[in-house]
């Protein structure tokens, strides 16, 4: 069964590898008439082209397109198409997930470090694509108020900081998005500082705070639900007001503020304004403490500190996942329910197996064009010599 209720996502309980009776349903070549959404519809042309074994796995049906004439295998539909140890996927998304850096998994799992930090990119690519399909199924369904706020990190050096807008349920706890805001080092800095933030090479801003958030509010606003507004809350940053206004449909958006007020001598309690702004906020900020606490990267005063924007954000986006389908909503709390359960999206909670059950295509999944551009790559962090690009033909 794949449907767990006809409003969820298409989703295999069964890994793409292991199923005796796999039919496709598309063409897996990006350039194939057959490869996008239509051929789904109409059925797919294909015929059986024999099998092939390998040391793993014995008879891996192959296919032939109708339509292209070209051939592929079961094993192109699965997350771990060409990987030569298929079986590290889901331990390296767990270890990811439980804090730990690429180094010490590659030495508990017996695998060179280079391995886990391409499975880390090729879970980050899979964990986007699985998020952007999620979205596509609310559409017109979330009636739920979204709490916006922005991550603060860095890549590479403090020189370089970058927020991260984390879109959260208010209720569910769904992580609906993520999308990076880079912008200049605040606060005052020593000569020393200048000088060497003198030297460092530009980095493309992409329009900061105010972009992104303006990004954010078009991913989220056909996600409402049918006739209502979409309901944000926000911690009062003018960038959101300003994104706000920009947003062409303003009656389709309310943005509710709530400021952080004054901070308050240490021990004294909280004012009724510190309070309101708490409970409204507590979805973000309860996220932000769980990715501090559960993300290498993310951890103050870290040496597994992110080098680059856009593998931290594929990161992220896994850890999106892991917090939507495969967490429990709250450990604290006997609450059996997962994010991804309560916006109705999925049944039961997920496992790591799961979400690695089958493979998507990126030609085939609407995105943001940020999205698009991180999962090429192309966000790139122009202070490292290189920044390797995601170009491949087959694996893409
Ligand atoms: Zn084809």
């Amino acid at each position: 069964m794949c449907f767990e209720f006809p409003d969820g996502v298409y989703w295999p309980r069964t890994q793409v590898e292991r199923r005796q009776h796999f039919i496709p349903r598309f063409c897996p070549w990006p350039d194939c008439p057959a490869h996008g959404g239509a051929a789904s519809r109409t059925g797919f042309g294909f015929t059986r082209h024999g099998s092939y074994s390998t040391r793993r796995r014995r008879a891996v049906p192959r296919f032939r397109c109708a339509t292209c004439r070209r051939t592929f295998s079961r094993q192109t539909f699965a997350v771990s198409f060409y990987l030569k140890r298929p079986e590290l996927l889901v331990p390296v998304a767990s270890a990811l997930q439980a804090g730990s850096a690429h180094r010490q998994i590659a030495r508990s799992l017996g695998c060179a470090p280079s391995t886990v930090t391409r499975l880390s990119a090729r879970l980050g690519r899979h964990a986007l694509l699985l998020l952007a399909r999620a979205l596509r199924h609310l559409h017109g369904r979330v009636a739920e108020p979204i709490v916006l706020d922005h991550f603060e990190t860095f890549e590479f050096t403090q020189d370089f900081p970058f927020g991260i807008a984390t879109p959260v349920g208010q209720a569910s706890w769904f992580v609906y998005g993520l999308d990076p805001a880079p912008h200049a080092r605040a606060g005052t800095r020593s000569e020393a500082q200048h000088a060497r933030l003198a030297t460092r090479p530009a980095r493309p801003l992409r329009g900061g705070y105010e972009a992104s958030s303006a990004r954010v509010i078009s991913l989220l606003l056909p996600l409402r639900f049918a006739g209502r507004p979409l309901e944000l809350i926000g911690d009062g940053h003018p960038a959101y007001d300003r994104a706000a206004r920009r947003c062409a449909r303003a009656t389709a958006l309310r943005l509710r503020r709530f400021p952080n007020p004054p901070r308050a001598p240490k021990g004294a309690p909280r004012s009724p304004e510190t309070r309101a702004r708490d409970r409204a906020m507590f979805p973000a900020d309860a996220l932000h403490a769980l990715l501090r606490h559960t993300v290498a990267h993310h951890r103050r005063e870290t040496i597994a500190f992110g080098r680059r924007l856009n593998a931290l954000m594929e990161r992220l986006f896994l850890t999106a996942i892991w917090r939507n389908f495969v967490k429990w909503r709250s450990e604290r709390r006997p609450d059996p329910t997962t994010p991804a359960m309560h916006v109705g999206l999925t049944a039961e909670r997920w496992p790591w197996r799961r979400v690695l059950a089958r493979r998507l295509f990126p030609g085939r999944e609407r995105m943001p064009h940020a999205w698009r551009d991180l999962y090429r790559r192309d966000w790139t962090t122009p202070i490292l010599p290189s920044n390797t690009r995601h170009r491949l033909r087959h694996a893409f």
